[in-house]
């Protein structure tokens, strides 16, 4: 299998090369040359297989065997959700009649986003060990990953990426800007290869400095930096695994159709939904978009237009309050890893709506290559006026496979305390709280035999302030005893390592990093 640019270019790459350059330089996100589909029995075949089974056999339709045996796969996937504390890994929860959430959230960091950072640290430290066993003028490849954090992204990185040879992790967080949980997760990771510098001064500026570093060629050629963010296709596609697992473990209980419904930020976890069931697996239900107040993919579906700025304050608002902004537009929210003013991996399914659109759709390289200058456009009218309008054919084909609903904090705090009170009683973060809550507005459009699923994002230990203010009225509720898992409660008492870094200036960043590697 060979990936190229969602904005086009002749450039084709491996499997490997396209998990360790993240970006592709013309801007485009790397895509698969084709989705492959399932084999004729799948369902039969693997409906008992684990996790791990599945995402050999998922993962061997996208990574050539060439480029990973079959034991090498099995190997790496085995070793990235050993540590996992459910033995499913990612469990099947009934919470109604037709409701289930999927918890996503039993990794080492308690957030989805350790599914894809674990196989990614292992697939980095893979190909660097085998690059470095061919070199034959004895020198080592080495990797640098760098990124900026708010919270959560960062903590799964670190846990993906620590002890792993070859490999510096630095991770830049604005000092005391993060929760204390999620700092007290990263900094107290001390294995040698781990650098946790707290920044004095905003998220943005944390990724200004990140920026500019990936940007400055000679610092780049120097130290081989690597990206972990969610643009990377090895963490879309480790995400695909789940949707396949929920199914299977749904059908042993109940034959019905089902709805995925995803809390959304980057629009990363849902693509892989979309993955799935381009595959093949059997999704009649829209695959449902849950965003808070930072509505873009929500505006998206009802207008057509992606625009970092509502255009349309005539539409109406049904949700109540919104969060407040900052600078750059960003509505702080009880939901902050959705807290964003774009979708980066949106562009892999404007890719796809445009290659399906096509006029004229003759040849496939033709459309294909249609297609990347159609989203090349499409991009560069987005960074140029922050928005663009797509015609209306390509909006109902992004209405065929999906549907999108906004919720506010408001409503985001009665969904957890009405679940908490309800039967089962049962504690969500804010972030699952979203996807219940427009879940339950998508159930109308349903067929009432639709079993809905809902993905849970994070452990609500994570984000105690929301779910403490959504149930301090309960009399019955106890967050020490409800919530906190035991993990946590040693977590901030532990020994901690953390670099200062006194201004937000990339000189002295870089000077951090030189020191160390
Ligand atoms: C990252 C994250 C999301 C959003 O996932 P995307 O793939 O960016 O859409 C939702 N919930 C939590 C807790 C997250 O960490």
């Amino acid at each position: 299998m060979k990936y190229f640019s969602t904005r086009g270019g002749d450039q084709e790459l491996s499997f490997e090369e396209t998990v360790l350059t993240g970006l592709a330089p013309n801007g485009g996100l790397y895509i698969p040359v084709e989705i492959p589909s399932l084999p004729s029995n799948w369902e039969t075949e693997w409906k008992d297989y684990s996790f791990v089974d599945l995402s050999v056999a998922i993962l061997s339709l996208y990574i050539s065997r060439e480029e990973i045996s079959e034991l090498e796969l099995r190997d790496l996937v085995a070793k990235s959700y050993a540590g996992f504390r459910h033995p499913y890994v990612t469990p099947l929860r009934k919470l109604g009649e037709k409701k289930y959430v999927l918890e996503l959230w039993h990794g080492p960091t308690w957030a989805f986003k350790d599914v894809a950072l674990q196989l990614l640290g292992n697939l980095f430290e893979f190909f660097l060990k085998r690059r470095n066993a061919r070199r034959m003028d004895g020198g080592t490849d080495k990797l640098t990953v760098v990124g900026a954090t708010s919270g959560d992204t960062g903590s799964a990185a670190i846990y993906g990426l620590r002890n792993k040879a070859n490999i510096s992790i630095f991770i830049l967080h604005p000092k005391g800007r993060v929760s204390p949980i999620q700092e007290a997760q990263m900094t107290t990771v001390t294995d040698a290869n781990v650098h946790n510098l707290a920044v004095k001064g905003t998220f943005d500026d944390c990724q200004d400095i990140v920026k500019s570093l990936f940007s400055d060629i000679q610092f780049n050629a120097t130290h081989h930096l690597g990206a972990v963010n969610s643009i990377n296709w090895a963490r879309i596609l480790a995400q695909t695994v789940y949707y396949f697992l929920a199914y299977f473990h749904l059908r042993k209980e109940i034959q019905s159709e089902v709805q995925f419904v995803v809390p959304t930020g980057n629009f990363g976890d849902i693509l892989a939904g979309y993955y799935a069931k381009r595959m093949g697996l059997p999704m009649s239900a829209h695959l449902g978009v849950a965003t808070n107040a930072n509505d873009i993919l929500a505006r998206f579906w009802k207008t057509g237009r992606y625009e970092k700025v509502d255009s349309s304050p005539e539409l109406p608002v049904s949700d109540g309050k919104q969060g407040t902004q900052d600078a750059s537009g960003v509505k702080e929210t009880l939901s902050p890893a959705m807290d964003i003013l774009i979708s980066s991996n949106f562009e892999r399914l404007l890719w796809y709506l445009a290659f399906e659109t096509v006029e004229d759709a003759s040849d496939v390289n033709v459309r294909r290559a249609k297609a990347g200058d159609i989203v090349d456009g499409w991009m560069l009218k987005m960074k140029k006026d922050g928005k663009v309008e797509v015609p209306v054919t390509v909006l109902e084909f992004a209405r065929r496979d999906f549907c999108a609903e906004r919720v506010s904090d408001e409503q985001t705090l009665e969904t957890i305390k009405s679940q908490f009170l309800g039967s089962p009683s049962y504690v969500v973060d804010p972030h699952t709280a979203v996807g219940l809550t427009a879940a339950a507005r998508m159930a109308n459009y349903n067929s009432l035999s639709t079993v809905q699923i809902i993905l849970s994002t994070a452990h609500p230990a994570k984000f105690s302030e929301a779910v403490s203010q959504a149930l301090q009225g309960s009399s019955q509720f106890d967050f020490n005893r409800d919530v906190m898992p035991e993990e946590f409660k040693g977590l901030l008492q532990k020994d901690r390592r953390v670099i200062d870094v006194e201004r937000p200036d990339v000189e002295l960043v870089k000077k951090v990093i030189e020191g160390y590697v």
